[in-house]
């Protein structure tokens, strides 16, 4: 059986190194800030949102909140994030895509100060990454490389394929793999026999969007299989895009769904926090 790389047990060990972190700095007189806001009543962003307060407070992180009514202007959204920049307890500023269809997404992204974009999205962020600049991560593939590094899982030299090139995950993961010195190629809905690009892969992230898409004939013996995907099957459970109980005999490790990926986001977020308030003082 495959080796089932546990993103509960490993974001639970990264939630509490970074506890203690918090606490040696609150002793040195530096507390850490996250300023997290929602724009409209979204259930599954109310949810997310909830974890990451929760998260906060688990570390000693203290949090923000603004939960804004669906109607708010691009430039009540722009004025509040610019506010936020400028306030020095401040460390990090999450807005929880996706916004309202009247605000455009990239603006935002753009209005947030690049030392407060704890999620990673703003292009210089994005750009500090593909030159190997200090920058923050997007926290879901920053995440999966943490996953396999404390899993003891070799990247150097590896062929690695992910597939998907979305801007959170694919694109940024792709290139996290490449500065672990991978072998990388990045797939989507245009590569053409996409089986026979997948099956080249030692090590495989799949996120494609699709629920249990990837099964065994896409895997080549041995490999690591990596899940991005969350979906809720039929039966209203959770399942990835990796068909779990086809592709685990076939491979050597793997992650589930959920408990896999998933925890990992929220660890990095406060990872990307905790670096943030380090690096301000
Ligand atoms: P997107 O929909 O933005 O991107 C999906 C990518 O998959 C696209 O690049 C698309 O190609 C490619 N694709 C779609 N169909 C195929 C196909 N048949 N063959 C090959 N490639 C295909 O999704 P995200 O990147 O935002 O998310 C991916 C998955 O991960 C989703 O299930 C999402 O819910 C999940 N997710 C999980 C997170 C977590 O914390 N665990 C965080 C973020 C996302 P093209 O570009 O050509 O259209």
């Amino acid at each position: 059986m495959p080796q089932i790389i546990d993103g509960k047990e490993i974001s639970a060990q990264i939630k509490e190194e970074l506890k203690e972190k918090v606490m040696a700095m609150k002793k040195e007189g530096i507390s850490v800030c996250l300023a997290v806001i929602q724009v409209g009543d979204d259930p599954a962003s109310s949810v997310y949102v909830g974890n990451k307060k929760k998260a906060c407070a688990y570390i000693g992180i203290a949090s923000l909140s603004y939960e804004l009514p669906e109607e708010t202007t691009q430039e009540e959204l722009l004025a509040l994030i610019d506010k936020l920049n400028k306030q020095k307890d401040v460390d990090g500023i999450l807005v929880q895509l996706p916004v309202p269809k009247h605000i455009d997404e990239d603006a935002v992204i753009r209005a947030i100060a690049p030392e407060k974009d704890v999620d990673g999205f703003h292009p210089q962020s994005v750009g500090a990454l593909c030159i190997g600049q200090r920058g923050f991560v997007s926290c879901t593939p920053a995440g999966i490389i943490q996953l396999l590094k404390r899993s003891g899982i070799e990247i150097a030299g590896k062929e690695c394929v992910v597939i998907g090139r979305s801007n959170i995950v694919g694109k940024p993961m792709a290139l996290l793999l490449l500065r672990e010195n991978g072998t990388v190629t990045v797939a989507h809905s245009r590569t053409k026999d996409l089986k026979e690009v997948t099956k080249r892969a030692d090590i495989l992230v799949a996120a494609v969007g699709k629920p249990k898409m990837i099964t065994r004939e896409y895997i080549k013996e041995g490999a690591v299989v990596i899940d991005v995907g969350i979906h809720r099957n039929e039966n209203n459970k959770l399942c990835g895009d990796v068909d779990y109980d086809d592709v685990a005999p076939v491979c050597s490790a793997i992650t589930p769904v959920p408990g896999g990926v998933g925890p990992m986001t929220i660890a990095m977020l406060m990872n990307n926090c905790v670096e943030s308030a380090a690096l301000k003082r």
